[in-house]
């Protein structure tokens, strides 16, 4: 019984020492073999992008050097994985690429969601994305598109989103992290107001004050001076009651704020509102461009407050100190 388990065991151990070397043997020829199938595989949406797949995107801190310049972001523990996935992504026909994140519905503004929002991430070859992944407190978060084509994927910020770069995965498993942070702000910040006119103004003097004389009647309204073409928003969440054109107002909408009895009206704009008569347009939300159609001269808003409904029963207010506290 003892002498067995020994010649055994000898046995044993002269052939395990002969299967290291033909192991060897085989790993090197291996490696010499795939090395350079590797190294083309970076190439291809398949082989080479496995490793990617689960690896962490790490957030870098806002002053480091963007991806491209990958040596000089060596003080970072993201450098390698940012400096793999551009360097992978460099030339690659199909490689996800993102230029920028557009806030569209729940934002503070254009470039700040809140969780919940609706966003669109812009770029190239995004047609294949299949997530986008947020950072969370815990970790990562991965969140399904909503809709998906080469320039743009829309997708929900998860309720537990926070503030950081955001990748997308595409079904080859390719990776690629936002050139910025995407600061994700509460609901509350969120502006209640905005003032209507998004660029330089003046009020003027006596003539564009509320209850100047007109020929005929007193003016029911504010005037602010603007540049021709300056972007119009929505005061404050609003529907749209009318939009359409007067002789004297020319191109004009008037907005009924959401939850008071109050009316806000745009006149003169350069054209159209691209608004719809019913939709509710949010705080800071396009309304048109300032403009001088209508009975006019010189590029203004001419800017209407009114109490109750619009020409039918209510009264306009001077608008004027409103105006000015919206600037504070
Ligand atoms: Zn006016």
């Amino acid at each position: 019984m003892r002498g067995a388990p020994t010649r055994r065991g000898r046995r044993q151990t002269i052939t395990p020492a002969g299967l290291i070397l033909v192991v060897f043997g085989f790993l090197a020829l291996t490696l010499i073999v795939l090395m350079p199938a590797k190294a083309g595989a970076r190439y291809l949406d398949g082989a080479g992008t496995a490793t990617l797949k689960n690896s962490p995107v790490e957030p870098v801190e806002p002053e480091a050097s963007p991806p491209s310049a990958s040596s000089d972001t060596g003080d970072t523990g993201g450098a390698s994985s940012s400096a793999t996935n551009s360097g992978g992504g460099l030339g690659i026909p199909g490689f996800p690429v993102i230029s920028r994140i557009l806030c569209l519905r729940q934002c503070v503004s254009s470039s700040q969601p809140t969780p919940g929002a609706i966003i669109a991430v812009r770029g190239d070859h995004l047609e294949r994305v299949t997530r986008v992944i947020f950072r969370s407190k815990s970790g990562w978060i991965r969140a399904k598109w909503r809709t998906r084509n080469r320039a743009a994927v829309r997708v929900t910020v998860p309720k537990r989103a926070v503030r950081g770069f955001l990748a997308v995965v595409d079904s080859s498993g390719n990776r690629t992290r936002s050139p910025r942070e995407l600061r994700i702000l509460p609901v509350s910040a969120i502006p209640v107001e905005v003032f209507p006119v998004r660029g330089p103004i003046t009020f003027g003097s006596g003539g564009s004050r509320f209850g100047a004389g007109r020929p005929g009647h007193t003016h029911q309204g504010q005037d602010v001076s603007a540049a021709c073409g300056t972007k119009l928003v929505s005061v404050r969440r609003a529907r749209v009651l009318y939009n359409q054109w007067d002789d004297g107002g020319g191109n004009y909408v008037v907005l009924h704020n959401v939850g008071t009895s109050t009316n806000f009206v745009y006149m003169h704009m350069i054209r159209r509102s691209p608004l719809k008569v019913g939709q509710l347009v949010p705080a800071g939300g396009a309304v048109g461009r300032v403009g001088t159609t209508g009975s006019s001269s010189g590029c203004h808003l001419h800017f209407e407050y009114w109490i109750g409904p619009w020409q039918t029963g209510g009264h306009p207010i001077d608008p004027l100190p409103y105006l000015r506290s919206l600037l504070k």
